[in-house]
């Protein structure tokens, strides 16, 4: 039987519709795991898909920094971080944080569609 993974979503404004569209193309397969996003992500992605998610704050109001947290604590196995490379954001510290957590503790982290592609379809995924 195929493991149950915690998969953490988030995604700047400049990039929710192109998260949206991942989700979409790959319900079948996150349907079978455990989902948490930042708020607004989170209730973008349920509009679109029938997925249930666990919403967290928004992410300027501190859901990035919840999603660091439950990386610190062992309960993320993989990140789909879509941030936007353009736009200033006002929560840049907690964007800092989720970022060295995923990588302090060796988390899968796709930061664009490309990388986020590898990770769902590479065969660790369900490992
Ligand atoms: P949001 O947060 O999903 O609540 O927009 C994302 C972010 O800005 O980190």
């Amino acid at each position: 039987m195929m493991k149950q993974s915690v998969i953490a979503l988030v995604a700047h404004d400049a990039k929710k519709q192109n998260l949206v569209e991942w989700v979409r193309y790959n319900e079948g397969t996150l349907r079978e795991h455990k989902l948490y996003a930042t708020r607004s992500t989170g209730l973008e992605i349920k509009k679109s898909t029938g997925l249930e998610v666990n919403l967290l704050l928004s992410g300027p109001h501190g859901g990035d920094a919840q999603i660091g947290a439950l990386i610190a604590e062992g309960n993320i196995d993989i990140l789909i971080f879509l941030w936007d490379p353009l736009t200033p954001q006002p929560h840049d510290v907690d964007v800092k944080t989720l970022l060295r957590l995923a990588v302090l503790h060796n988390i899968p982290m796709a930061c664009n569609r490309a990388t986020a592609d590898f990770l769902i379809s590479s065969p660790m995924f369900k490992q």
